[in-house]
């Protein structure tokens, strides 16, 4: 007998099929995604309407749960950080932000992250692996059962720990699980998926799944942008618009969002406003403006209040759609680029909802 069968690993649709070659009635795909994901029921004992036999032959068949709880810690904004742990023990990190309307939840797609981009905490531990489907929706199922009575996740972000576009088969695959009607059901709207700028996985994700895209983009010039995140040094910004304006879903005015996290003393000038919006106006594009999240693991700092009002002042003068991401769990290090999944002490990283 081989590996049992990880049934989130897959959407109901390709779930028949696996289904069907541990001799299981494809239709059951459905019925076992309603109870997984609708319901929140992972023992199979309790799936009351599949009959004795096949919980039985699922249960030595099948697998439903992938991680858990190494700790969780809530902040006194609300927002709660969930480390969690694969099965072979590799420690990874989600973030639930609550908002006065919307829950987002901020999932992690690899156990660090190969592109070390200079200002985030993830990208100094170096990279270890991709997560699989099952890891990245378990992330779902596990921090769910973290939250307050009466509440649900909305929103989801894949803003977490890793590089989302290395990792797009097993990215792909999860974001069908969170639409799929039989599963989370979530509107394409509320799902975004974001990248450093990894150029040519752009168009293969949007052809396949209908999610918002957030690109990070951080700097107005190669010179700049070379240093802090150096995947541009193979996918320059000059490529890197290009390949957004040739996008059908863009041209058909679904806005990108755009994340641009503030250093200060390094893109934070007038200049850099303006060149942002110059470079920007092409597109139907949304700014999300991100005051540094201070970790040890970086040198680099927030600017002063005044530099980021002035900033904020020129883009809205460039009548550019612009929004200031106040910070989300910094307490508990669960902010953009303060997660570093230590199991002791802290680390950085933060999420941003578009
Ligand atoms: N690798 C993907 C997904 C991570 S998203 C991407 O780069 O888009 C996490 C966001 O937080 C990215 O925009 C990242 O650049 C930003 N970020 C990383 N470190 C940060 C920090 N210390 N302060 C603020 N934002 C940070």
């Amino acid at each position: 007998m081989g590996e049992p069968l990880s049934l989130k690993n897959h959407a109901p649709e390709s779930l028949r099929s696996e289904l069907a070659a541990i001799g299981v009635e494809p239709y059951r795909a459905e019925q076992i995604a309603n109870w997984i994901y609708v319901r929140g029921v992972e023992d199979f004992d309790a799936m009351t309407d599949l009959g004795r036999d096949l919980r039985v032959r699922l249960a030595q068949l099948a697998t439903t749960r992938v991680l858990t709880f190494v700790r969780s810690e809530t902040g006194a904004d609300g927002t709660t950080k969930g480390v969690l742990r694969t099965a072979e023990g590799h420690v990874i990190e989600a973030v639930t932000i609550p908002e006065e309307r919307r829950t987002t939840l901020c999932l992690s797609t690899q156990v660090g992250c190969p592109l070390a981009c200079s200002f985030c905490a993830t990208g100094a531990m170096g990279f270890t692996r991709n997560l699989t489907t099952a890891e990245i929706i378990d992330q779902v199922c596990r921090m769910r059962e973290l939250l307050p009575e009466g509440q649900s996740i909305t929103n989801v972000v894949f803003m977490g720990m890793g590089e989302p576009l290395l990792n797009l088969p097993a990215v792909v695959e999860a974001v069908k699980i969170l639409l799929h009607p039989k599963a989370f059901a979530l509107a394409p709207r509320r799902v975004t998926v974001s990248t450093a700028g990894l150029v040519p996985k752009i168009p293969e994700l949007l052809e396949q799944v209908p999610v918002n895209l957030a690109v990070s983009l951080h700097a107005t010039t190669d010179a700049v942008r070379d240093v802090l995140v150096p995947l541009n040094r193979r996918f320059p910004i000059r490529v890197l618009m290009e390949t957004l304006r040739g996008l059908e879903s863009i041209t058909r005015r679904r806005p990108v969002f755009f994340e641009y996290t503030l250093l200060e003393g390094v893109n934070d000038s007038p200049e850099d406003a303006r060149r942002l919006a110059t470079l920007l106006k092409p597109l139907p594009a949304k700014i999300n403006v991100i005051p540094m999240n201070s970790h040890t693991d970086s040198p680099h700092r927030p600017p002063a209040a005044d530099v980021i009002d002035r900033f904020m002042a020129e883009l809205a003068l460039q009548r550019m759609t612009v929004t200031l991401r106040r910070s989300r769990g910094e307490d508990i290090d669960a902010a953009c680029g303060q997660l570093a999944a230590r199991e002791t002490g802290s680390g950085p990283r933060e999420c941003s909802t578009p």
